[in-house]
């Protein structure tokens, strides 16, 4: 037998009070602490009260039947590791528990060295647990010093939110949060611009499925809040090597829709495009500085414009410039602004966004105006663009001159390309 397995301890249920007090003795011998009981109603309480790290059990129990008690305290621990006794002129009592996931089967009477095999074989799977449950642990602490609401998910299931979620949904801590049986997705109001109808874990494919990467906006109740009003998140996600395991941040952006229905009216709208005009966006952008959060811009301009109006008309100009409009809005996240600049010229305000990001939008621009066919157009229409991303401290001014000089130099080394400033 191998040295004393330190920290376990043993539930042993069984009618028959000589094998019972047989195999505790057995036991006792080789982990710390050993429970008993002699029906399965007593052992459901044992359980309860005592928080064995292993249950010993016989199949046939008075009062409550062994497999029925397995089967109540997997309901309240899926993992726990059992060990279970069968009579050897009763095998067929074995066919109750096949569907249970037993660690191990002993066969009455019980083999002392059979039965520290099955011990020994539990105690295994126990230190794995408490080694996984101290790296979980370690996980949750550092998530809390995120500093902003962030939550893990693993296949499918929110294993943990941290301290300002839970805050947030109106909770000390995640595990008061899930005690009740709530889950993040019954929070959930609204998901990209739409009423969520995705079930507990609908969310999650979404946003993880998305390849366009642009609609991540979550609409979360928010009772905390006297106005009622719920918060909006920007929800981004990052995965791990090695594990399933998935970290989901968020982002409250909820002042800049603020901001947003503010700007919703007409005057602040390019009635040609509908884009957001210039003096809003300047305020935007403000805004924008003023939160400190890094963000970034995208200027285009369309190629040779001037020449689609000579061929094919004035009208046909601008039916160009409301579907490019349009193929940008359809190719952005919700919370990127489209702006129009001047005659032929744009911008995409791109808020949480780094040049990583603003680099594939304006790329993916690029190429989705490239194979559109506008029409009246009959031939391909192409675009430059600038990206930048704001760096502290600078100016508006400087900001806006930046992402020009990007696009200028699009423009000379031979158009339809981006450019970084
Ligand atoms: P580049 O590749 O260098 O950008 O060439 P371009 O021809 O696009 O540039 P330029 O600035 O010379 O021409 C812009 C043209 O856009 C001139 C102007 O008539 C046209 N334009 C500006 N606003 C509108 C508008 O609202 N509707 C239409 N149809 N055309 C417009
Ligand atoms: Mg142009
Ligand atoms: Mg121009």
């Amino acid at each position: 037998m191998a040295g004393r397995k330190q920290g376990i301890s043993i539930l042993v249920v069984m009618q028959g009070e000589y094998e019972r007090e047989r195999i505790a003795g057995l036991l006792r011998k080789a982990v710390s602490a050993v429970f008993t009981a002699a029906d399965g109603r007593e052992g459901l309480r044992s359980y309860r009260d005592n928080h064995p790290d292993v249950v010993f059990t016989d199949i046939v129990l008075p009062v409550l039947d062994g497999p029925d008690m397995i089967a109540m305290i997997r309901g309240e621990d899926e993992d726990m590791p059992f060990i279970v006794a069968y009579d050897q002129y009763n095998p067929k009592a074995l066919l109750n528990v096949l569907e249970l996931n037993i660690d191990a089967f002993l066969r009455l009477p019980a083999d002392p060295s059979k039965l520290l095999d099955a011990v020994r074989r539990c105690a295994r799977a126990v230190y794995l647990r408490r080694k996984l449950a101290q790296a979980d642990r370690m996980l949750w602490n550092l998530l809390d010093a995120f500093p902003g609401m962030a939550l893990l998910e693993l296949k499918g299931q929110v294993v943990y939110a941290n301290q300002r979620m839970a805050a947030y949904l109106g909770y000390p801590s995640f595990d008061h949060f899930r005690a009740g049986g709530a889950r993040i997705a019954d929070r959930i109001l609204r998901l990209n611009g739409e009423e969520y109808t995705g079930g507990p874990s609908g969310w999650i494919t979404a946003i993880v499925e998305d390849q366009l990467d642009r609609d991540a906006v979550v609409h979360l109740d928010n009772p905390g809040n006297p106005s009622g009003r719920p918060g909006v998140f920007a929800v981004t996600f990052a995965t791990f090597q090695n594990t399933p395991l998935r970290l989901f941040s968020f982002q409250d952006i909820s002042e800049l829709e603020d901001e947003k229905d503010l700007l919703a009216d007409e005057a602040s709208t390019d009635p040609l495009t509908k884009a957001m005009n210039r003096r809003s966006f300047l305020r935007l952008l403000g805004t924008e500085i003023i939160v400190g959060r890094p963000f970034s811009l995208v200027m285009f301009d369309i190629d040779h414009f001037k020449s689609i109006n000579d061929e094919y008309g004035h009208d046909v100009g601008d039916a160009v410039l409301r579907e490019i409009s349009q193929l940008v809005r359809e190719n952005i996240r919700e919370t990127d602004r489209l702006v129009r600049w001047g005659g032929e010229e744009f911008m995409v305000l791109a808020p949480a966004s780094d040049m990583d990001r603003v680099r594939q939008v304006a790329e993916r621009l690029r190429q989705a105006v490239e194979d559109f066919s506008f029409s009246g157009v009959p031939r391909t229409v192409t675009s430059s663009f600038g990206i930048v991303e704001y760096v502290r401290g600078e100016s508006q001014d400087e900001f806006i001159k930046r992402v020009d000089e990007a696009l200028y130099r699009a423009k000379e080394t031979g158009r339809n390309r981006v450019m970084e400033g």
